[in-house]
């Protein structure tokens, strides 16, 4: 088997804004160093969940260096999705200040329906031109049909996210993150590789992610942070484009 495969970005990690997790952004930061990491995004959870973090936080986040210790920083969010309309918990606005922003279905904020319901709201949110990445589709407790999904993906320009934590923390994510991998491949869909950090021990845990997309022989080259200085690009290109928009 071929185990070149190595990340060199962490983009869905949480901090001390979301009450329910354990570091801070400094510890984060020295977390992905120590660990050969040129990137890192922090993503808290945006305020329509319980313990995420106030809408404030998010507007402040412009505040901080794009270098943090000689690491890129990325501003981001795990905005929540609200309802099946495709409803996110953060205005458009304060979305457009972020660097990236991830949208996932969150038990705390929306009540899993049909297949079909969970399906049509990421529909909705890959035509959300406010959204970057899908979070954790690989949820059984909303389960996708992941076709009509990645699709969407592919149309609107949406990356994929493949969560490792999932593997641990969503019991059953691990076969339909599989599908979902199989299909950005069929599909051309880019994907992240991320360890959901909820602390600093977490940081670039992406192991059991990247043995599910080498087992599949999923192609390096769709993985954003996959290769030295492809996260870079991939933000630098976004930047261009929403500036000529
Ligand atoms: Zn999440
Ligand atoms: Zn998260």
């Amino acid at each position: 088997m071929n185990h070149s495969m190595k990340t060199y970005a962490d983009l869905h990690t949480h901090s001390l804004a979301s009450q329910h997790a354990y570091s801070t952004l400094s510890e984060l930061c020295d977390a992905a160093k120590s660990k050969g990491m040129s990137a890192i995004a922090l993503t808290d959870h945006g305020p329509g969940m319980p313990d995420g973090a106030i809408a404030h936080h998010f507007f402040c986040l412009a505040g901080l260096p794009d270098t943090l210790d000689g690491l890129h920083f990325y501003k981001g969010a795990e905005a929540n999705i609200m309802n099946y309309d495709g409803q996110l918990d953060m205005a458009d606005d304060l979305l457009d200040r972020l660097d990236l922003v991830i949208a996932s279905y969150h038990i705390e904020c929306i009540q899993p329906k049909s297949i079909a319901d969970h399906t049509s709201g990421l529909i909705k949110i890959a035509a959300n031109p406010h959204v970057d990445v899908i979070g954790h589709c690989g949820n059984p407790v909303f389960e996708i049909d992941p076709e009509p999904v990645v699709k969407a993906c592919a149309e609107n320009q949406k990356i994929i996210e493949i969560n490792s934590a999932s593997f641990k923390v969503r019991p059953g994510s691990d076969a339909i993150c599989r599908k979902v991998a199989l299909l950005c491949m069929a599909y051309k869909v880019p994907v992240i590789i991320s360890s959901d950090a909820h602390s600093k021990w977490q940081l670039g845990d992406h192991a059991a992610a990247i043995a599910m997309l080498e087992s599949i022989h999923f192609p390096q080259q769709l993985i954003i942070n996959g290769a030295p200085g492809r996260t870079e690009e991939f933000f630098e290109s976004r930047k261009r484009e929403r500036c000529n928009k």
